[in-house]
């Protein structure tokens, strides 16, 4: 009993001793906590005293630029993290105690940020932290940076090399039942920031030395070309590369694998093809990334298809050393115009090279009426927001190819205006638009603002149909304009219905004759403009001769005419001569009549009669357009009464 009492006496005291442990324990627990909560709340929301801090905006602050860039970043591909040291040269333009720049995902080692001045004098870093919510990390000098002045921020941190296809990525492949990794980059279009502290926005654009170090067994690939390898202990090399230009941080590129690369596929360039990637290709400078599947083609093996995309893909992405990597779009709601513009370039490149393939007249015929056929909807935008898709692409490139017809030689030449004007810098689509209305003042083209045109094409959703009604006789004739929907009854914005367009006409007719404002002479090549929602003009044609308003279909519109025309064009092309319409604008006219059938602007009858000409044809365009149409009309008839009537 005793021994028990006493027992039990020893436990009590030992359970009293517990307690006081643990409470102990929870009070420096809770100390601790309290401390970590107190500098971890420091480290990622930053300081609160200040009143509408620059961190707190989405976009960087203006007040500092980035010029220059020394970063090394060493990737362990079996464990799967990087570390990386970055300095950064910044000019100051406006004075401010913050340094805002971008860092995603980054674990910042805590001892090694520092500020100094240009010539190394050392500034007080007063602070740092992050600011996940936009992706910042902030700087605290003690003293405000001063405007003209130069200063240098260094960096070390570290991340993890992730199989999600963004940033600074791991991705592998299966040799011999083994499986090898390769660190590879996509930083486009703001994921640079999840590989290093960056300026990650186009327009800030910066120079960069960058190292890349690795295994021995591994090789290394980056923008520009290998300065000096150095070896260092424990198996790894560091590969210096040479200073890239001034670029935006989208565009840089990082490779570590095993792969062997064949030299001088394009000369300057190099091109690597991956096997996971998130995109199908990247036009980093002067390293184009690619997804496997788009690069690789084995002239035995690969279908001929392969071989013309494979030469499209690797166009587009060089043309994007021009378009987007040596001007650059101010912000992302410019893609569209490195993307048109590229894809524009891109096809004609490849026509160029291969006139055979027809790439070309097919390029435009298919992407016309695809993106046309997407644009009918309510449900489109307007195409400056952003680029969603292939089908901005090509509605980009359209518009490129709209605006090269008009302007002719002229369009050349005003893009390498703006080439020059903006190298290595950004620009937006009202910078071009400048240097293209420049280029055709000083060819005498004083009919065209290009601003006041693409306007209408990129800032307005849709597109027009235009209807041509012709007076057989005295000669006139009436075209009007109106947003294009398939369902008139469509849920718009009434000022939507009142959009204008300033459309380019280019008319032809079966005879000589032609279209004008003042019944004067014009050449075929010119171009009128129906710059209002209705106007009249004077014609030359005779009554009993067609009139075609969309000469190859170059401007991205529709057209409807009066039925006499659509009788007249039908039997021209039920005839021997259906050759006197270009195969161009025959298969223009097949796609223009069965969707404005669709939209329920045109009798099926006129379409149908229209398209028996086809018997007659040789040629692949037409075929093509009318493959979309019978497409389309056997899906909407497929079980129906009408179903064998189409047969
Ligand atoms: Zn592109």
């Amino acid at each position: 009993m005793e021994m028990h009492t006493n027992k039990s006496d020893t436990n009590a005291r030992s359970t009293r001793k517990k307690v006081a442990y643990v409470a102990v324990l929870a009070l420096v627990i809770i100390l601790i906590s309290v401390i970590v909560a107190s500098l971890v709340h420091r480290k990622i929301l930053g300081d609160s005293s200040v009143e509408d801090p620059p961190w707190h905006r989405a976009r960087l602050p203006k007040s500092l630029v980035p010029q220059h860039y020394r970063l090394e970043l060493k990737p362990d591909l079996e464990a799967s993290v990087f570390t990386g040291a970055v300095e950064i040269t910044l000019y100051c333009l406006e004075p401010t105690r913050y340094i805002v720049l971008h860092a995603n995902l980054l674990n910042i080692t805590a001892d090694s940020v520092f500020l100094k001045t240009f010539r190394g004098g050392s500034l007080t870093l007063e602070d740092w932290f992050l600011y996940p919510k936009n992706e910042f990390l902030v700087l605290k000098s003690k003293t405000s940076l001063e405007t003209g002045q130069r200063y240098v921020i260094g960096i070390k941190f570290q991340g993890q090399l992730l199989e999600d296809m963004r940033g600074f990525y791991r991705s592998y492949y299966t040799a011999n039942s083994t499986r090898r990794y390769l660190a590879v980059s996509q930083f486009a279009p703001m994921d640079a920031r999840k590989a290093f502290p960056c300026f990650d926005e186009p327009a800030m654009k910066a120079t960069f030395d960058v190292t890349l170090v690795h295994q021995s067994e591994h090789s290394s690939l980056s923008n520009m070309q290998i300065r000096q390898s150095e070896v260092r202990s424990g198996g790894w090399v560091a590969d210096h590369y040479y200073t890239t230009v001034r670029m935006s941080t989208y565009l840089l590129a990082f490779v570590i694998s095993d792969f062997s690369f064949k030299e001088g596929v394009t000369g300057v360039h190099d091109i690597v093809a991956v096997p996971q990637m998130g995109v199908p290709a990247m036009e980093n400078w002067g390293l184009v990334v690619s997804h496997e599947n788009r690069l690789l083609y084995a002239p035995q093996l690969s279908p001929v298809w392969k071989k013309e995309a494979v030469a499209s893909m690797i166009a587009h992405e060089l043309a994007h050393m021009w378009f987007g990597n040596l001007v650059t779009p101010v912000w992302w709601d410019g893609v569209w115009l490195k993307e048109g513009l590229a894809t524009w370039a891109a096809v004609r490149g490849v026509d160029a090279a291969e006139p055979t393939w027809m790439v070309k007249e097919r390029y435009f015929v298919q992407s016309l009426h695809q993106i046309l056929l997407v644009d009918s909807s309510n449900l489109s935008h307007p195409l400056q927001l952003t680029v969603t898709g292939q089908d901005d692409v090509g509605r980009g490139a359209s518009l490129m190819r709209m605006l090269n017809t008009v302007l002719d030689g002229t369009f050349t030449k005003g893009i390498v205006k703006y080439l020059q004007k903006y190298k290595y810098a950004n620009a937006a689509q009202d910078d071009l638009w400048e240097c293209l209305t420049e280029a055709a003042q000083e060819d005498g083209r004083t009919d065209v603002q290009v601003k006041d045109v693409m306007d209408t094409w990129t800032l307005q959703m849709g597109f027009p149909v235009v209807t041509v009604i012709r007076n057989y006789s005295n000669g006139s004739v009436t075209v009007s304009q109106r947003h294009f929907l398939y369902d008139p009854e469509a849920n718009v914005q009434e000022s939507l219905r009142n959009n204008v367009w300033q459309v380019p006409l280019a008319f032809m007719s079966r005879d000589s004759g032609n279209v004008s404002r003042d019944n004067g002479a014009m050449s075929s090549r010119d171009v009128l403009w129906l710059k209002k929602r209705e106007e009249d003009f004077r014609s030359s044609i005779d009554a009993s001769s067609w009139l075609l308003a969309n000469t190859n279909q170059t401007g991205y519109y529709r057209v409807n005419y009066d039925v006499t025309n659509w009788r007249l064009m039908a039997e021209d092309l039920n005839s021997d001569n259906f050759q006197n319409i270009p195969s161009q604008s025959r298969a223009g006219l097949i796609d223009d009549a069965f969707n404005l059938v669709r939209s329920g602007d045109l009798a099926p009858a006129v379409a149908l009669n229209l398209s028996r000409y086809l018997k007659r044809e040789r040629e692949y365009l037409p075929w093509l357009a009318a493959e979309r149409v019978f497409g389309y009309l056997h899906m909407m008839l497929a079980d129906t009464n009408s179903s064998s009537d189409l047969k």
